[in-house]
């Protein structure tokens, strides 16, 4: 794994917006009224077992969030879907990436490895991420598959979004055969691909490789048989968002 050096340089330190490639899902949305929900151990949980996880999902925090995002409290009210949001090491379109280190990694602040950090994030359409209240619903767990043949690992998150609320796009959503997503992150520090060394508003400059992470057209070229990306070191998950259109994923901003 890699060793994550990170100086981060104290106060504000600018957080730097990516956006995934867009994902498709391969297993069809899931209906909640359908599922099961039990108590385990006192714990809340539901069923899901349509969406290939062969494990209960705790739901016991819904409720919590619920009244934060205003969305609905009721599990049987979503429609759920599981997206394989990432794949690590593989740069979207963009030219930036996650690593398998990255996501793996234990971040302090959230008390959880990063790949994590999508569980609670809320779920919007087209990157409308500015506002919760403009959350469509929420992503009720992230889970991460080894891929051994390439040495690589896949986040898959259960992306539910609240039907109650959004009858439109939820029969949008079970209507089409595939949907495609796209998920959102911040991070404040990269590596580059070609170097090994890091970059970002969150850490003293080392990598001494033309190449400015504001400008990302500056990257994606060929170096000795290379190509020049930067993957982000601690990254930390907003969201995922049901794209209708994903050729507009490019007109996203970067910066915030
Ligand atoms: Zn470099």
């Amino acid at each position: 794994m890699l060793q994550l050096c990170v100086v981060h340089l104290g106060g504000n330190v600018e957080k730097v917006r990516i956006y995934g490639n867009y994902v498709e899902n391969d297993v069809p949305p899931v209906e909640m009224y359908k599922q099961e929900v039990y108590s385990d151990k006192r714990k809340k949980v539901v069923d899901l077992k349509a969406s290939g996880l062969n494990r209960p999902v705790d739901i016991s925090w819904l409720k919590a969030a619920s009244l934060k995002y205003q969305i609905s409290a009721n599990i049987k009210d979503y429609v759920v879907i599981p997206v394989p949001v990432i794949t690590s090491g593989i740069p979207n379109r963009r030219n930036q990436s996650f690593s398998m280190g990255s996501l793996l990694d234990f971040d302090t602040e959230y008390k959880r490895q990063r790949y994590s950090t999508f569980v609670g994030c809320p779920t919007y359409v087209e990157h409308k991420n500015d506002n919760f209240l403009e959350a469509k619903g929420i992503n009720l767990d992230a889970s991460l598959t080894y891929v051994p043949a390439y040495n690589l690992y896949k986040v898959n998150v259960l992306s539910a979004f609240d039907r109650t609320k959004y009858p439109e796009l939820t029969e949008k959503i079970l209507k089409l055969k595939t949907n495609q997503f796209s998920m959102g992150a911040v991070c404040t520090t990269f590596r580059c691909s070609l170097c090994g060394n890091l970059l970002g508003p969150g850490v003293e400059r080392t990598c001494k490789c033309p190449g400015d992470y504001t400008e990302l057209r500056s990257y994606g070229n060929i170096v000795n048989n290379k190509l020049h990306y930067i993957s982000a070191v601690d990254p930390v998950f907003i969201e995922n968002s049901w794209v209708a259109d994903p050729a507009d994923i490019t007109a996203v901003g970067n910066p915030i």
